[in-house]
């Protein structure tokens, strides 16, 4: 444990439940390999510390967005495993650190294709086939130029073609299927070569979704990958803020910005050393709980930036310095504060605030 002061909030990530998280996936993933997706940072908690563990547990792929993301994951993690760049990165530009690009569009085929065959080894890169997010990836007629010549493929070692679901969350939703059946009928028209397809919710949306390599990230981090269902994943953070103050209030007083909130009856507020600059988003205002010691106090009035305000009157032997669970905790779990914020789970971990004390768990 890091020393704290008593106005601190702590954030505490749990390595060991995001590795256990990482396990069932795997298990649930074979005999294809899983991914750990760990663009933004780790979705917020580390991604130097989250890829360590990972690694150790025996995680041999690992996925960021940005080329910067990736070399500070090498120098995390040294060499050895696949580090891929969602976003891609001009030829070269690896700075040595062995990353593998996703070719995103034919042009960067061709580039990269170039290199290879200019320098006579050919590099390694995954190529990703848009088949319904309309984001990033060959579109449809860059794929069929792609799939009547393949030999635009020469001077690249594809490891994989990959795609991505829009939809997967929505077990039921009809985009799954139509992107299963563009995936399957895309990779016909390109060298044979192991395919990459599901993020978490799409590894549990059945056999037509698996693949060689699943990519993972959300789940991971205890996001639920089923939201109609109970979350099969454990949970990872919990947020814990101290109690700066407690005061007495009468009836007809109003407590923060707007003035939003008025007590109805004598009423005890505590107020917290956490705020929306921290990412406890705004938009909780009035709507969220925290937890202390199994029982639940609700926010009110509007969160500001550095501090938000609890009625704690049932809870009289709150006193300052004692520490509430704003995330983690029962009636707050980062999908319900999600759903109370107006947002999602992968929004309010990589929303977690710099400047709380950062606890790991190691083991
Ligand atoms: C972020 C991302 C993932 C991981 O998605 P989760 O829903 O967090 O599991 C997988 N693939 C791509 C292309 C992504 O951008």
């Amino acid at each position: 444990m890091p020393r704290v002061a008593s106005t601190e909030a702590v954030l505490t990530i749990d390595l060991p439940a995001i590795v256990a998280n990482w396990r069932d996936l795997a298990a649930r993933g074979a005999p294809g390999a899983v991914a750990g997706v760990v663009k933004a940072d780790g979705y917020g908690l580390g991604a130097a510390e989250v890829g360590r563990a990972l690694r150790a547990a025996g995680c041999r792929h690992f996925f960021v967005a940005q080329l910067a993301e990736g070399l500070a994951l090498r120098a995390a993690i040294g060499p050895g495993p696949m580090i891929a760049v969602l976003g891609g990165f001009a030829p070269g530009e690896d700075g040595d650190a062995a990353l593998v690009p996703v070719l995103n569009t034919l042009g960067e085929v061709a580039a990269h294709a170039a290199a290879g065959r200019a320098s006579g080894v050919a590099r390694r890169a995954i190529l990703h086939v848009d088949t319904g997010m309309a984001r990033l990836g060959l579109d449809a007629a860059e794929l069929e130029r792609l799939s009547a010549d393949n030999s635009l493929l020469a001077g690249v070692d594809l490891l994989y073609v990959m795609t991505h679901l829009a939809c997967a969350d929505e077990r039921t939703h009809p985009m799954n299927a139509a992107q299963a059946a563009r995936f399957a009928a895309a990779c016909a028209g390109l060298p044979a070569v192991r395919r990459c397809f599901a993020n978490s919710s799409g590894m549990f949306l059945g056999p037509d979704f698996a693949s060689d390599l699943s990519r993972p990230g959300c789940a991971l981090y205890g996001i639920n990958p089923t939201p109609d269902r109970p979350n099969p994943m454990r949970q990872v953070v919990r947020l814990d803020a101290p109690v700066l103050q407690t005061r007495e209030i009468a009836p007809g007083t109003s407590v923060g910005y707007g003035a939003s909130w008025t007590a109805e009856r004598p009423t005890r507020v505590a107020t917290v050393a956490v705020g929306y600059a921290d990412g406890y988003l705004r938009s909780l205002s009035g709507r969220a709980v925290a937890d202390f010691r199994g029982r639940t106090v609700p926010l009110i009035g509007r969160v500001s930036m550095d501090l938000t305000t609890f009625d704690v009157t049932d809870l009289p032997e709150i006193a300052s310095g004692d520490r509430l669970t704003l995330i983690g905790g029962p009636g707050c779990t980062p999908d319900e504060i999600a759903a109370q914020a107006g947002t999602i789970g992968y929004e309010v971990l990589t929303s977690l605030g710099a400047r709380y004390v950062r606890d790991y768990i190691r083991d």
